[in-house]
């Protein structure tokens, strides 16, 4: 598909015009069907080496999720892209795929909650050292990256405080030492930031969020050149992370809305984030779009939008949060983020379940921090919710 084209038509067409689809249907089909069945050995060979297009087996391609990832290929600018079963799948499968004993990654501490248990957790006991630095900390980086650096693992912006993290300066600075640069791209989507063109080598997703956009599917995916994609989907289809094509069409049919439902979120966003700033209960806003924020510079530099993902603390904390969250109309008490519906949650329950009181303090987030996740709703009734479920705190 040409890649001078907009993001909306490339949401809509990408990834469906490749391929002929059954019985001249205008939709992507699920193709619920474990193997693939061969009327003669050769061509059934040929398929299996490659040098047939087509489908062997579920666990390894399937057509319904080779559209699921083409679309996200297209989106991304990227030449190939690989998905999988989860978020996490794809973020453990990709730090699989490229790690061994004695390798050692830099990345930093605001990453996704889940990501920091590999991290501290999983890669030690292998063997593979890892650096986690603060995130706002380029000359903490920079020196880390020069210690020894086999993969930078970037995120941004952060879950659940929301900074912003120069992909530029560190993927560049990354391959001055030959190392790999991964970054999560959940947060921003590609229609706000595209890190391949900011110098990373690999994008991913967990599409469970923004892509899909209806919280009703679970999937990952990852995008980068040819080669590194296919070792990735070799490690992926050997593990068995494999994303099912119910799913896949789930979040196909989501993504063809991807930039109405962002760039309405980006307004949205940066609409609630200038009232919750003017609100005397709120001590703190943390939105890329405000001019107050730390990272705004450079997230108006790498970004086109500043997304649909703010956090902020109220005076009172967890007990106050306890009090104004449920008065919420608008606004589902919930771990997901991303979707057409308003979702709000402490890191408590939310981002950092995982960890213990003293790892989120040491993260740097207080118990008295709101993640809030966008929707689509007219602002007007986002706003009047907010005001009156607030109200309780004076
Ligand atoms: C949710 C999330 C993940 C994990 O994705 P799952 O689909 O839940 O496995 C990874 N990174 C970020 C930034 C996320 O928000």
């Amino acid at each position: 598909m040409r890649t001078n084209i907009g993001k909306s038509t490339q949401s809509i067409w990408g990834g469906e015009q490749e391929h002929e689809l059954y019985e001249r249907s205008t939709q992507v089909p699920v193709v619920h069907s474990v193997s693939f069945a061969y009327k003669d050995i050769d061509t059934w060979h040929k398929v299996a080496l490659g040098e047939e297009p087509g489908h062997i087996y579920s666990r390894n391609t399937n057509p319904t999720v080779r559209a699921f990832e083409d679309k996200v290929k297209v989106l991304e600018g990227a030449q190939a892209a690989t998905s999988f079963s989860s978020g996490m799948a794809a973020i453990s499968n990709t730090l699989a795929t490229f790690l061994k004993p004695g390798d050692r990654v830099v990345s930093i501490k605001d990453s996704y909650g889940g990501t920091n248990v590999i991290f501290n957790e999983f890669l030690p006991p292998l063997g593979i050292e890892v650096a986690l630095c603060a995130t706002g900390d380029y000359e903490e980086l920079e020196t880390q990256i020069d210690k020894g650096c086999t993969l930078l693992y970037l995120e941004t912006p952060t879950n659940p405080t929301i900074k912003i993290v120069d992909i530029k300066r560190l993927s560049a600075k990354a391959h001055s030492v030959g190392a790999l640069v991964v970054v999560d791209n959940t947060f921003a989507t590609p229609i706000n930031q595209l890190p391949l063109e900011l110098g990373a080598d690999i994008v991913l997703h967990s599409a469970s969020k923004y892509l899909g956009g209806h919280a009703d599917a679970l999937g990952g995916v990852i995008c980068a050149s040819k080669e590194l994609v296919q070792q990735v989907y070799h490690y992926r289809e050997i593990n068995g992370a494999t994303l099912a094509p119910m799913d896949a069409y789930s979040l196909l049919r989501g993504m063809k809305t991807l930039k109405l439902r962002v760039e309405r979120q980006n307004d949205n966003a940066m609409a609630v984030a200038r009232y919750l700033e003017s609100h005397p209960m709120v001590e703190q806003v943390n939105y890329p779009g405000l001019e107050s924020h730390a990272g705004h510079d450079i997230a108006k530099q790498q970004m086109s939008g500043f997304g649909g993902m703010l956090s902020f603390s109220v005076h009172g904390g967890l007990d106050a949060i306890k009090k104004f969250l449920p008065r919420l109309n608008y606004a589902h008490m919930a771990a997901n983020l991303g979707c057409v519906e308003t979702v709000v949650g402490p890191p408590v329950t939310t981002s950092h379940v995982e960890c213990t009181a003293q790892e989120r303090a040491a993260a740097g987030i207080p118990e008295g921090l709101v993640r809030y996740s966008t929707g689509i709703e007219d602002i007007e009734d986002l706003i009047n919710d907010l005001e009156q479920a607030l109200s309780v705190l004076k």
